[in-house]
């Protein structure tokens, strides 16, 4: 199947007219293709908006330059967001630079005073995307709006979820939705602080080729050690494009402190990115990938082969411990099966969550041989 993400027409790469003395001049030319969405965290003055985005609107002048304006904080006395008064400034940067503007909305209040201002591109935090009858009014308030909606995985892991809000937007009649990668809560999500989960938004991918889906490293990692490496996975995954928080003076920003990174560090971060093909027709290449594929494919021919024959002797238990009254489940005996699982496993570099869901999968399968042939 197909995953490249078409990128919406409005998008059309417009070429940074200046070159740098310093060889930025790979970055704008790297990402050409790409969705960018750039900028603070929260919008905090006047000031701070305009400087973030001179360097953006120079360096990389068809991305949506972001800024939160009503910040929806976890835990209340936080600085919620500048109000109404930074759409005035967002204005700014759009008269001033031609960026497209973008800012969360998270009622319909919100939405109204965006629809007054112009705003071009508005989004859907984590936190609305995960309640149905938020998405529902948003949607509604939207009717009409010729902009485009991004619109960010739920809080929770459930693909449908996030598919359920992109629909409701698209049924008032809006074509032009961006979905954003953020990751996902989770207790022990580190290093990161959103679990990326990235098979979710796979699934999506190969679900709704039409829609581009865009990676916040930001928000996912919630820390800059970690965003060479996510955004080089997410471009490897033929994502559509990285949305980065970007702050002049991240130690002292308002909300987000941790994750935002200076224009300049900006400008190393995504000259790192190196940029690889879905294809190549280099024949030594094609060679030596089938041949290794077809090992792969054998392999996993014997994988199934040996599960059925487990399976068999799971089977060959259930039935002598019917006939001897025994139960099905015998702690120690599983306990042992895991020990021996993960020792086996980590010796031979396999990780742990690997095992433990390729043991649960094989616990699972085997209860519900058993229950079947002694009940
Ligand atoms: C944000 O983009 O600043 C934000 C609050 O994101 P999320 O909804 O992903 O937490
Ligand atoms: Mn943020």
């Amino acid at each position: 199947m197909n995953l490249i993400c078409t990128i919406p027409i409005n998008f059309t790469p417009i070429m940074a007219k200046e070159k740098t003395d310093k060889g930025i001049e790979t970055v704008e030319d790297k990402m050409s293709q790409n969705i960018l969405v750039l900028g603070p965290c929260s919008a905090e003055s006047r000031d701070q908006v305009l400087e973030v985005a001179k360097h953006v609107a120079r360096w990389y002048p068809k991305a949506i330059f972001r800024a939160g304006i009503w910040k929806p904080r976890t835990r209340p006395n936080n600085f919620e967001g500048i109000g109404e008064i930074g759409l005035d400034w967002l204005s700014e940067v759009r008269q001033t630079t031609g960026l497209r503007i973008a800012t969360e909305v998270a009622n319909t209040k919100h939405v109204e005073l965006c629809l007054n201002k112009g705003i071009d591109v508005l989004w859907l935090g984590a936190r609305t995307t995960v309640n149905p009858f938020y998405v529902q009014e948003i949607a509604e308030a939207l009717k009409g709006f010729e902009g485009t909606v991004m619109v960010k995985n739920p809080v929770v892991p459930d693909i449908n979820l996030w598919l359920g809000a992109i629909e409701r937007i698209e049924q008032v009649g809006i074509s032009d939705v961006i979905a954003i990668h953020r990751g996902f809560h989770h207790y022990d999500s580190k290093p990161y602080r959103n679990l990326p989960q990235w098979e979710i938004p796979i699934e999506l991918m190969s679900k709704r080729e039409d829609i581009p889906i865009v990676c916040d490293i930001s928000h996912i990692s919630g820390n800059p050690s970690l965003f060479e490496s996510l955004a080089q996975k997410a471009m490897d995954l033929e994502m559509a494009g990285l949305h980065i928080e970007v702050h002049s003076n991240p130690k002292n920003a308002l909300s987000d402190a941790e994750q935002q990174i200076t224009p300049s560090e900006l400008d190393v971060l995504l000259s790192s990115i190196e940029k690889r093909n879905p294809f190549t027709d280099n024949i030594d290449f094609i060679t030596k990938l089938e041949k290794l594929r077809s090992e792969i494919d054998d392999i996993d021919s014997n994988l199934l082969k040996n599960f059925h024959r487990r399976m068999l002797l799971v089977r060959n238990i259930g039935e002598i411990k019917k006939q001897n009254k025994v139960t099905i489940l015998q702690v120690t005996r599983w306990k042992k099966i895991v020990s021996r699982y993960m020792d086996e496993g980590k010796a031979l570099g396999l990780s742990k969550s690997f095992l433990e869901g390729l043991l649960n999968g094989l616990h699972d399968e085997g209860m519900r041989n058993q229950n079947d042939v002694m009940n």
